[in-house]
């Protein structure tokens, strides 16, 4: 199995590596949720994604002196995680790879970090060819809707669907985007693999199934809440508290019934926000 990651490996190299000469780590480039800018990528666009970052270099600039790092991904794969759902209610997909160094002297330190786990954002830059409204299903790159990404109609949150990646860039381990103007930059929070799973881990995995829900529910309900509020109130809470949000969110899924008044009242926020959109 090594032999087929070397043939992998060398197929970028200058000459052939052998196995103690390079570090390998796994990186999750991105996934299927809806992300903070209220986007997300179709799970086909990811697997065109896991085609168009092979060979693609990702660099590490946390370095104070200046120095840049650089790796290099030599494999892409699609993965799913059955017990997790995204936010839109899809199965959830994300994209990993696996990256490689040539070991220097000077990153060592690095590779150690790495080893550690250390949790920094991966952003990935790329380009798409269209993104879709979730509201009326339009390509918002060749025409336009009257919905506004992260506005709520009639109960649903619009949010634009990425699809047909036409170009990958550069990933980073950074703050800020090495990409700007390239289109489509994204920032994820890298997620180590699971080494074993333990008494706390599995009561923390809970909590974050919670929260997960949570968020979906909560989205959703189209109860206008930002998501990023919502995650960032989550974090802070106490797991009576999220089982006690849980069990309210629940509970007005079935007892959602829009007031003549409150519907009226939607409607003209509505038309507004679609004639402000039109100056
Ligand atoms: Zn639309």
């Amino acid at each position: 199995m090594s032999e087929n990651r070397m043939e992998k490996i060398n197929r970028f190299t200058r000459r052939p590596l052998k196995e103690e000469e390079v570090y390998c780590f796994p990186v999750i480039l991105c996934d299927n949720e809806i992300d903070r800018d209220c986007e997300k990528f179709s799970l086909n666009a990811l697997k065109k994604l896991a085609e168009l970052f092979i060979g693609k270099t990702g660099i590490f600039n946390h370095d104070p002196k200046g120095e840049n790092q650089t790796a290099r991904i030599y494999h892409t794969e699609v993965c799913s995680d059955p017990a997790r759902k995204t936010l839109d209610g899809e199965a959830y997909h994300y994209l990993r790879a696996e990256a490689y160094m040539v070991r220097t002297d000077s990153n060592k330190d690095l590779i150690r970090e790495i080893d550690g786990g250390i949790k920094k954002e991966v952003s990935v830059g790329c380009s798409v060819a269209k993104e879709i409204c979730s509201i009326c299903g339009k390509d918002r790159k060749t025409g336009e809707c009257a919905h506004r990404k992260g506005r709520v109609y009639n109960g649903k949150r619009c949010f634009y669907i990425l699809e047909q990646p036409t170009d990958a860039f550069e990933w980073s381990f950074v703050a800020v985007p090495a990409q700007k103007n390239a289109g489509v930059t994204k920032k994820y929070s890298e997620k180590t693999e699971e080494k074993s799973l333990g008494g706390e881990n599995v009561f923390e995995a809970l909590c974050d199934d919670l929260k997960r829900d949570i968020l979906r529910l909560s989205f959703l309900s189209g109860d206008g809440i930002p998501v990023k509020l919502t995650k960032a109130a989550l974090m802070r809470m106490e797991p009576e508290e999220l089982l006690e949000m849980k069990r309210a969110l629940s509970d007005s899924e079935y007892s959602k019934e829009e007031g003549e008044l409150e519907k009226a009242l939607k409607k003209t926020k509505e038309t507004e926000a679609n004639n402000s959109f039109r100056i």
